[in-house]
């Protein structure tokens, strides 16, 4: 394989040339963007194309395992003839058409990269959901969206049939499962039955093909709709944005398929570039899970949020030995400089940071060959313009802290959200002067790196400074006492409000004297950044609030401090 690999890098121009080779234009800037534009016909049956001419690697396009014995491995070929199928299902026994919006909560099983494809190739609007959504939440969801139809496992389907009564507008239900289930369509057996040839629906690239919820951190979760192009056709017009991957590359991202950096992660970027998805059922996230199948497979690309990271890096990865393990990305959360360096000691990889939001898709990378700035978030990605800003839209000079944005003025750049679904309010909200707001603070270097502070609500005004809680969080973390923390603020009567930390102590410091640790820990945290920035409140908890998908809920906290609810 590792042979393979350097000859696949070596010719890596020819490779997939039939794909990017129509777009030639468009990448160069020279031309608009293509009016019709299909990932499965224009991608996903290419690369199909290029396997049965023997050009391509012999890596599956889809490698799945549930850690129990279960495998697949599917070239774009069975995928092809597979999502086909699927697509029929959906066309036939669901009575769905193009523009039709379907919820689907799957885990990660092959049944959902199957269900992707194949609303692409009907036109069905594809709109994932986490796993651990109440009934109330799926009963909002459906609502709010008019779905149609819901595609889940027996696991959620008890919480949809006790709400699915009061949604009227959804007709089907699908279940995937071994056994029959009463008001149900069984996926399996449709599945069998339904024909394997399909004629992919024409999308123009604008079209809607996804509705993704946010995460949720800061509120409700928001729906941004993303269309035809913004997902899958930004890597084909700017090739390695942020991933340099070759046909000869298998990638996993360890995300949940509920979120946006699952079609990211294992979805469009590695199979625009003819890579191999690779896939763990992970019914737990445990470290010994993760590091025993970076061992055990050849996979060169591994995608997970930092608490993953952080998790691993508590470990001895001494008695580990990685198979063909290359490349590691951290994206969804800051990433601490320390974890960075933890990593790099144990195992002698680099962690790069990836900065991207559900509405944007990757804002800023770390990518392959760059000089890593510890604690930047890298460049802005192609094609987007990214600026640090004022409250007046004014772009700041290099070394000013501001809001991050994105030039959207005179045309909104490729790989953007169309809008918030039936809440033109909040889309427009987002725009200031000439440019997107993020909703994070950052500054940029000299050098044109990114440098994350926090989310704008997340900053911290004490006596008048501002404060980021990542600056905080990253030196607690440099302590040995400190597994994880976070920084929010808190009323003070003399100061309006100060730091306040809520620490995770390692295992090793749990039993110590909690007075004394916080003495320690405030002057280190004097030392490392300035004497202003230290927590003044600080408070020793068992775990951190966090978003089904690994993200500290500061507000959470903040809110109890301040008292709201
Ligand atoms: P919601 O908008 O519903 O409150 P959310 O913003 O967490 O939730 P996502 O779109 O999943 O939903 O996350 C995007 C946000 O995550 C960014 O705006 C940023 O605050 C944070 N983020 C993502 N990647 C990074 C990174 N590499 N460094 C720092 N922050 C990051
Ligand atoms: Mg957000």
């Amino acid at each position: 394989l590792r042979l393979h690999h350097r000859w696949f890098h070596r010719h890596n121009r020819f490779l997939g040339s039939p794909i990017f080779a129509q777009y030639e234009a468009q990448s160069q800037g020279e031309q608009q963007l293509p009016e019709y534009f299909n990932f499965a016909s224009d991608v996903l049956d290419k690369w199909s194309q290029i396997e049965k001419e023997g050009k391509r690697p012999s890596n599956p396009a889809l490698w799945w395992i549930n850690g129990r014995g279960g495998e697949v491995r599917w070239s774009f070929e069975e995928l092809g003839v597979l999502s086909r199928k699927v697509a029929n299902m959906l066309s036939n026994q669901c009575g769905l058409c193009k523009g039709d919006r379907v919820l689907v909560i799957l885990p990660r099983i092959p049944e959902w990269w199957l269900v992707t494809m194949a609303c692409i190739r009907t036109g069905i609007i594809l709109m994932p959901g986490i796993s651990q959504l109440t009934a109330k939440d799926i009963q909002h969801r459906l609502q709010a969206s008019k779905a149609k139809c819901i595609i889940t496992t027996d696991a959620v389907a008890p919480a949809v049939d006790s709400i699915a009564g009061s949604c009227n507008f959804l007709q089907t239900k699908l279940v995937v499962s071994e056994g029959p289930r009463e008001g149900w369509l069984n996926f399996k057996e449709l599945c069998k039955e339904a024909p394997d040839s399909h004629a992919c629906v024409r999308t123009k690239i604008h079209d809607p093909m996804v509705i993704y919820f946010t995460s949720g951190t800061t509120g409700a979760p928001k729906m941004a709709e993303h269309s035809q192009g913004s997902l899958g056709f930004r890597p084909i017009a700017h090739k390695r944005y942020w991933l340099d991957l070759t046909p000869a590359d298998i990638m996993w991202s360890t995300a949940d398929t509920g979120w946006v950096v699952a079609s990211l992660g294992s979805v469009f970027e590695p199979w625009a570039l003819g890579s191999c998805v690779f896939i763990h059922s992970l019914q737990q996230i445990e470290s010994t899970i993760i590091l025993n199948t970076l061992s055990r497979f050849p996979i060169t690309t591994i995608l997970g949020p930092p608490t993953l990271f952080r998790m691993l890096a508590q470990s001895d990865l001494t008695s580990y030995k990685f198979m063909s393990l290359q490349y590691c990305l951290s994206g969804g959360e800051p990433l601490n400089p320390e974890v960075m360096e933890q990593w790099k000691s144990m195992t002698g990889l680099q962690i790069y940071d990836l900065y991207g939001q559900t509405e944007t898709g990757m804002i800023c990378a770390v990518k392959k060959g760059m000089k890593i700035k510890p604690g930047s978030m890298g460049k802005a990605c192609a094609p987007y313009q990214v600026e640090v800003i004022d409250e007046e839209a004014n772009v700041l000079p290099p070394g000013k802290e501001g809001e991050i944005g994105i030039r959207v003025k005179p045309q909104r750049p490729l790989g953007f959200f169309s809008r918030y679904v039936d809440n033109p309010e909040k889309t427009a909200a987002t725009v200031r002067g000439d440019f997107y707001l993020t909703g994070d603070r950052g500054l940029i270097d000299k050098d044109g790196y990114f440098w994350f502070i926090g989310r704008a609500d997340d900053v911290i005004n004490s006596s008048g400074y501002r404060i980021g809680p990542f600056e905080i969080e990253s030196a607690l973390l440099e302590h040995p006492a400190v597994a994880e923390a976070a920084a929010v603020s808190s009323p003070d009567p003399l100061r309006g409000e100060v730091v306040k930390a809520f620490v995770v102590l390692s295992p090793a410091y749990t039993l110590q004297d909690k007075a004394k640790l916080t003495l320690q820990l405030q002057e280190h945290v004097k030392k490392v950044t300035a004497p202003y920035k230290y927590p003044r409140k600080m408070e020793f908890v068992k775990e951190l609030p966090k978003t089904v998908t690994g993200k500290i809920r500061r507000n959470e906290l903040r809110n109890q401090e301040w008292g709201r609810v």
